[in-house]
């Protein structure tokens, strides 16, 4: 697969060009905040930048008519509609979080869901200092499977790629899931796992958890 990468020069890009080059998957194209950088059209564009720069994004997609996989987070509601609108053309994998382990997760929450009577429930998130948005695009998928709403706490601490603890308490027990991302590899091994599904569709909004369970998974 020949890759396009937005957001290419920062942390999640040059790990996601490293891991796709170490298994075959040549970098061809990349827009960061300085413009293009182009060797050849790529076959699939993996946007991992900032919310304002989805628009270049779409216009590439577009342009090139190849699929895209969406990790940035921070999304408006209007901006996950429009992905939806133009998957009737263009294949899509969009998640706030592509490592396996909060996949499980939010496997976990699932069978949680229901017994939320009684108890307090809280979310919290690490995450490194340089992370612009607040709460983690994780976090709201954590809380989103509940039927009440879920406060949650942000921290923002050195360079901790991401832990999410959701927390469980009655006057009797403390019930506590935790994740921790122990590099940015976790997500660039989702990323391709992502890239494999969606290099052969031809249009679609898909969500990791569709790439790794089926899209009939509820
Ligand atoms: P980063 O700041 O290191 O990288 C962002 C890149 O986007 C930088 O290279 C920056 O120059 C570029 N950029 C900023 N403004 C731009 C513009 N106007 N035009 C073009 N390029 C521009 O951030 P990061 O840690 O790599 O994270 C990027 C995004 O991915 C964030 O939204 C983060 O929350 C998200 N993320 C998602 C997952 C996931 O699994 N979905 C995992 C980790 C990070």
């Amino acid at each position: 697969m020949k890759i396009g990468i937005v957001g290419y020069k920062g942390r999640m890009g040059k790990e996601i060009k490293e891991v796709f080059e170490e298994k075959g998957h040549p970098f061809v194209w990349g827009y960061d905040k300085d413009g293009e950088t182009y060797k050849d059209i790529p076959e699939l564009i993996i946007d991992f930048s900032l919310p304002e720069v989805l628009e270049i994004s779409i216009k590439y997609v577009k342009n090139f008519s190849i699929p895209l996989i969406v990790g940035t987070t921070g999304l408006t509601d209007e901006q996950l509609e429009q992905l939806k609108d133009i998957s009737n053309d263009i294949p899509i994998v969009q998640s706030y979080n592509f490592s396996i382990g909060i996949q499980l997760f939010l496997k976990i929450v699932d069978l949680l869901k229901g017994y939320e009577e009684g108890w307090d429930l809280e979310v919290s998130e690490i995450h490194h200092r340089f992370k612009k948005d607040k709460p983690s695009g994780t976090a709201k998928m954590i809380v989103e499977h509940f039927n009440k709403e879920v406060p949650i706490s942000s921290l923002r601490l050195g360079n901790v790629p991401g832990d999410h603890t959701l927390y469980m308490a009655n006057l009797g027990e403390v019930l506590s899931i935790s994740h921790r991302a122990l590099s940015r590899r976790a997500f660039v091994e989702g990323v391709l796992k992502s890239a494999e599904f969606i290099i052969n569709k031809d249009k679609g909004f898909y969500t990791f958890t569709d790439v790794l369970f089926g899209e009939n998974y509820q």
